[in-house]
């Protein structure tokens, strides 16, 4: 029987994972087991099928019928990790609730840890952030340091290099943020937005266990477009900023041209330049239409209202 007052739910996120998934069964019963003897603290698994196209679902499904602890949700088709997280918050029952990868890149040893900070002390949730980015291309480390540099300096939402999802929320922060059902997700924002109190531990990257990444250079890409989007409107005054700079140097321009003309009578001349300014200034202006196509599309999207994620089974009762 489930104590719900001492209930921690484990939101996995799962897109393909049925090589991992088996691992990570295994792993994470083997530390509730020692959880539930420590603390006495009960455990629910929920499994997000984020329209796996391989057999994730059928592994899960085997595992609820042996397992009452196991619950899934499975999406009519692929919408994301932030969408599954998302619907992984909304369903959990638990009055603590974590998110963690099926791949074992975040450890469950340390969930004691955080459980133990969490219950001790007044901080609402213990997030992890690794420290190395060991196995990972090192182009796509130095973009993502330029990400969190550029995104934190023009953001005021504190969002933390190499913080990973990998985190135990109290109930009450989870509330919070699913309160926030804003169409763009993400998450790491989202997470500082609503404030409380987090613990940040730190531990070394680890590479997945099974499977591969599901992230390629280009979505990624694209999901930092809505984290700047999401969490900082300076691109938008940065085009103002550019066209004000711009005007200067013009006006001072023309007073440069008028006096040399006066003074030297010099023939208008410059083909060449001419045409280069044209180009710059075009693709500033380019550049800037651009800046306000992105946000823009953001509104679009939102002010359609979809929902965030379509569910097309569960054995969960009452999902939403
Ligand atoms: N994931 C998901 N939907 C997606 C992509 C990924 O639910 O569209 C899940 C994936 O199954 C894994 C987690 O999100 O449990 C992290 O993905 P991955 O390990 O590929 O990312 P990385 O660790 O390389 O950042
Ligand atoms: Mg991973």
């Amino acid at each position: 029987m489930n104590n719900r007052d001492n209930l921690i739910s484990i939101i996995v996120p799962c897109y393909n994972e049925e090589h991992a998934i088996p691992y990570f069964y295994k792993a994470i019963t083997e530390h509730s087991t020692l959880m539930k003897n420590e603390f006495g603290v009960d455990f629910e698994y929920l499994f997000i099928n984020d329209g796996s196209v391989d057999n994730t679902l059928t592994v899960l499904k085997e595992y609820a019928s042996k397992d009452n602890r196991v619950k899934y949700i499975s999406f009519s088709r692929n919408f994301g990790k932030e969408s599954a997280m998302y619907a992984g918050l909304k369903n959990a029952s638990g009055n603590y609730i974590a998110i963690m990868d099926a791949d074992l890149q975040d450890p469950p040893y340390m969930l004691t840890e955080m459980y133990k900070t969490i219950i001790e002390s007044d901080y609402d949730c213990v997030a992890t952030r690794r420290t190395t980015r060991i196995g990972e291309p090192p182009i796509r480390s130095f973009f993502a340091r330029c990400f969190y540099k550029l995104i934190n300096r023009i953001s005021k939402t504190d969002i933390v290099d190499g913080a990973r999802d990998y985190r135990l929320m109290t109930r009450q922060m989870v509330n919070a943020i699913i309160d926030m059902g804003e169409y763009n997700r993400f998450s790491k924002g989202i997470f500082g937005w609503v404030g409380f109190n987090t613990k940040w531990i730190e531990y070394e990257n680890v590479e997945r266990v099974a499977g591969e990444t599901k992230w390629s250079f280009w979505k990624l890409f694209l999901y930092s477009l809505d984290g700047i989007t999401a969490f900082s409107t300076i691109p938008l005054a940065l085009s103002s900023i550019l066209g004000f700079l711009l005007f200067i140097i013009a006006f001072i321009l023309v007073f440069v041209i008028i006096i040399k003309t006066l003074i030297w009578g010099d023939p208008v001349a410059g083909y060449p330049s001419l045409v280069c300014i044209i180009c710059f200034l075009s693709g500033v202006q380019m550049f800037c239409l651009g800046i306000l196509g992105q946000y823009l599309s953001k509104t679009y999207l939102e002010t359609k209202k979809r929902p965030i994620y379509i569910v097309k089974e569960s054995n969960k009762e009452n999902y939403q």
